[in-house]
């Protein structure tokens, strides 16, 4: 199972507690990043992460590509909602395919928690 990781600038320090947090349950999965998430994510957690380009270059849509050809089966994508992002289209693009691939989306840490928790008891299971 493949699980993208992103937070926008103001979330970063959630996206790190949560990653602390459900470390063990992360380490059991291929993980993928935008650049400086996952930069921060490994530097605080030691998890083996594969880094994409930073978000407002690219990384966005870099995991869309992915969520696209049928690569990835959970994202957390902890959203700034009070923010103007530069790359606002590249994000809703994201969100829009997870929609599209029926992919479970995390936008918040509250949502995160419910699905790493059914992670880490096993539950979770892909409905496509
Ligand atoms: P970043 O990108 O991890 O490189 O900051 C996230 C984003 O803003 O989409």
């Amino acid at each position: 199972m493949k699980i993208a990781l992103i937070a926008h600038d103001k979330k970063k320090n959630e996206i790190i507690e949560l990653a602390k947090k459900y470390k063990d349950v992360l380490a059991k999965y291929e993980l993928y990043a935008t650049g400086t998430t996952g930069t921060l994510i490994m530097g605080e957690t030691g998890l083996k992460i594969e880094r994409m380009k930073s978000g407002p270059l690219g990384g966005d849509q870099q995991i869309g590509a992915m969520l696209a050809n049928g690569e990835l089966d959970l994202i957390i994508f902890l959203r700034d909602p009070l923010t103007a992002q530069p790359h606002e289209p590249d994000v809703s693009a994201l969100l829009r395919l997870c929609d599209v691939q029926k992919i479970p989306l995390a936008t918040n840490t509250s949502s995160a928690t419910i699905i790493l928790e059914s992670l880490k008891d096993g539950k979770f299971f892909n409905i496509n």
